[in-house]
């Protein structure tokens, strides 16, 4: 597969890091994370995290994006300016699990190639998930998952970028 270069650097080649079966692409330098469709959700639902994924031990001077936790309504995502390392269009910003309150910001690419996480955002998500599963079982059984879903559709989401938001909110329920 031909190499790819990290939307923010530009310059350094991404490096395959392996989290079970899949393979993942690490920028040695920004440690940001590219995830090719389907990717986030498997690696969201992994065990332990190999080292090259793990956020930061020390917190860094400026908190990642997405530790802060919004609505998107009132906060509209702001404009992308990192090219796909796939096809080299500008990402889409757009919030993940778009669910009130437990939403975060990646970039994703609107020909459904996949989404870009900075470091230390790949294991905030996954602090969220504990916290999350009671909310999306109750979601579930209470029918709000499909007002959830329901309302990504009239975010217009291009097909794929629905896909793996729903594979998420699948990996949340754990199905
Ligand atoms: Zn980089
Ligand atoms: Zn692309």
């Amino acid at each position: 597969m031909e190499a790819m270069h990290c939307p923010r650097c530009r310059e350094p080649v991404l490096n395959e890091v392996q989290v079970g079966t899949i393979a993942v692409d690490v920028c040695p330098e920004c440690r940001g994370t590219w995830f090719d469709t389907g990717e986030l959700a498997a690696t969201l639902r992994a065990g332990e995290l190999p080292a090259e994924l793990r956020g930061p031990t020390e917190p860094g001077p400026e908190e990642p994006r997405s530790a802060v936790l919004r609505q998107p309504r009132a906060h509209p995502a702001p404009e992308s300016d990192l090219p796909c390392p796939r096809c080299g269009r500008v990402l889409d910003r757009y919030w993940y699990a778009a669910e009130p309150g437990r939403t975060f910001l990646v970039d994703g690419c609107r020909q459904g190639h996949g989404v870009w996480l900075d470091a230390g955002e790949l294991e905030l998500a996954r602090n969220l998930l504990p916290r999350f599963a009671a909310e999306a079982e109750a979601f579930s059984r209470s029918g709000k998952l499909d007002e959830t879903l329901g309302r990504l559709e009239r975010q217009g989401l291009a097909d794929r970028l629905r896909l793996e938001v729903t594979n998420i909110i699948r990996a949340w329920l754990g199905r």
